[in-house]
């Protein structure tokens, strides 16, 4: 789950990183007032759930209360990456001299945090990253000792960082560390990290995912989740205890357990289509789940033709049959389905299904084969089990064709 900026900076603040004062609005009026209260120059900005705000125009400054209506009221108006800004930070403007970049994320692959830092922060990181990775330092944090004085202190003179700002660098990183840890985060990113008239360090920006595995002993954080941020599809998938992850091709997955789930996908691959999406509906998914399962999967134009692999173990492959017709009776829709179920009372809920016309597979390659020529828009309905045609799926008439 992404916390936005204004969660992220509190969060920060609380383990004693500096930020710069400020509020978060819903309106141009209250931004103003903030602007007032603040006095000077502020920074207004959109908060959405994505990065680069800076360059699609979400974040302005503001020389005076006025202006900062102005500049409120235009951004509050705005879709940045598609998504709608429904509030702005209103933050004291910092007079920059440098901006760092500074996060601590996993390395997977080294099974450990690491601390990434570079000079050369600010809206162009990832073009540094591309570019110029020299400009870019690493440091691994063994999970068991934390972050070592030493370890923050190399990532400052590999940087480059004034000898006098050393010491607060070090309470940030240590502060950042916290933040990251005590939360189970994956990401704890400041971008940027600016030196500030004066001399001083302040976090302008702040961005934090955390872990959706551990937010059941996270109240608090997942309290902050903004679900008119998150694509609705997302929201859905999360409140039916489902995981979804939306993909380019054109071919819905609606798979059991995520092992499953992947072999259906690369098997899908391998006589040439693409995958809508990644679904795993897990075990002893009822009726409900499923036909939450395929509005999900059916919410994507995309979507040409969903194949279903069901290993019934846990889950009754009948129940699985009656939740695909149920969805099917709810979301009316002329998108071929190809169903290959194995297991617990998989024999009933073949039956089901063939009874209302859809096309079953016996072994998951034949079941791919199927939903790739029906996204190609020409697959043969088999003799004995022929295309749902929703028209004649729902009059009683028509069933058992067989
Ligand atoms: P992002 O583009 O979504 O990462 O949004 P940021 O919060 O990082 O803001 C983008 C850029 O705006 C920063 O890299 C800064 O260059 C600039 N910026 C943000 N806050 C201030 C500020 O208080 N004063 C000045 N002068 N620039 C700011
Ligand atoms: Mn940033």
């Amino acid at each position: 789950m992404k916390l936005h900026e204004y969660q992220s900076k509190l969060i920060f603040a609380k383990h004693g990183i500096p930020i710069p004062k400020g509020r978060v609005v819903a309106t141009a009026q209250e931004a103003r007032h903030i602007a007032e209260e603040l006095g000077g120059r502020v920074v207004i900005k959109s908060q959405v759930l994505v990065g680069g705000r800076g360059k699609a125009g979400g974040v302005k400054l503001a020389n005076d209360p006025e202006e900062a209506e102005q500049l409120a009221f235009q951004i509050l108006g705005m879709e940045i990456k598609g998504l709608p800004v429904r509030k702005v930070l209103v933050d004291e403007a910092a007079a920059i001299e440098s901006e760092i970049y500074f996060a601590i994320t996993n390395d997977r692959a080294a099974r450990k945090p690491v601390l990434i830092a570079s000079a050369a922060g600010g809206m162009d990181i990832e073009e540094v990253a591309r570019k110029s990775p020299e400009k870019i330092v690493k440091i691994h944090v063994d999970p068991l000792l934390g972050l070592r004085d030493y370890q923050s202190r190399d990532i400052a003179a590999s940087i480059d960082l004034p000898r006098e700002l050393w010491r607060d660098f070090g309470k940030i990183s240590q502060g950042l560390w916290e933040a990251y840890s005590q939360n189970d985060a994956t990401l704890a990113e400041i971008n940027p990290l600016v030196i500030a008239g004066g001399a001083r360090l302040i976090a302008l920006d702040g961005k934090m995912i955390i872990d959706d595995n551990s937010l059941f002993r996270h109240p608090e954080l997942a309290e902050m989740r903004d679900i008119d941020e998150e694509a609705p599809a997302e929201t859905e998938a999360r409140i039916y205890g489902l995981s979804y992850i939306k993909l380019d091709g054109n071919i819905g997955c609606m798979v059991n357990g995520a092992g499953l789930a992947m072999t259906s996908m690369d098997i899908v691959k391998l006589f040439g289509g693409q995958p809508a999406n990644f679904l795993d509906i897990g075990g002893g998914a009822g009726q409900e789940k499923v036909a939450a399962a395929l509005r999900i999967i059916l919410s994507d134009p995309n979507v040409k033709t969903v194949l279903f692999n069901v290993f019934g173990g846990i889950t009754r492959c009948d129940e699985v049959a009656r939740g695909i017709l149920a969805a099917l009776a709810e979301v009316k829709t002329k998108v071929p389905m190809v169903v290959r179920l194995v297991g617990t009372n998989a024999e009933e809920g073949r039956q089901l299904l063939a009874d209302a016309h859809m096309v079953t597979a016996e072994t998951l390659a034949e079941a791919a084969q199927k939903a790739v020529a029906a996204a190609a828009g020409s697959l043969q309905p088999a003799p004995e089990s022929r295309l749902v045609d929703r028209s004649h799926a729902a009059g009683a008439g028509h069933r058992g064709a067989k």
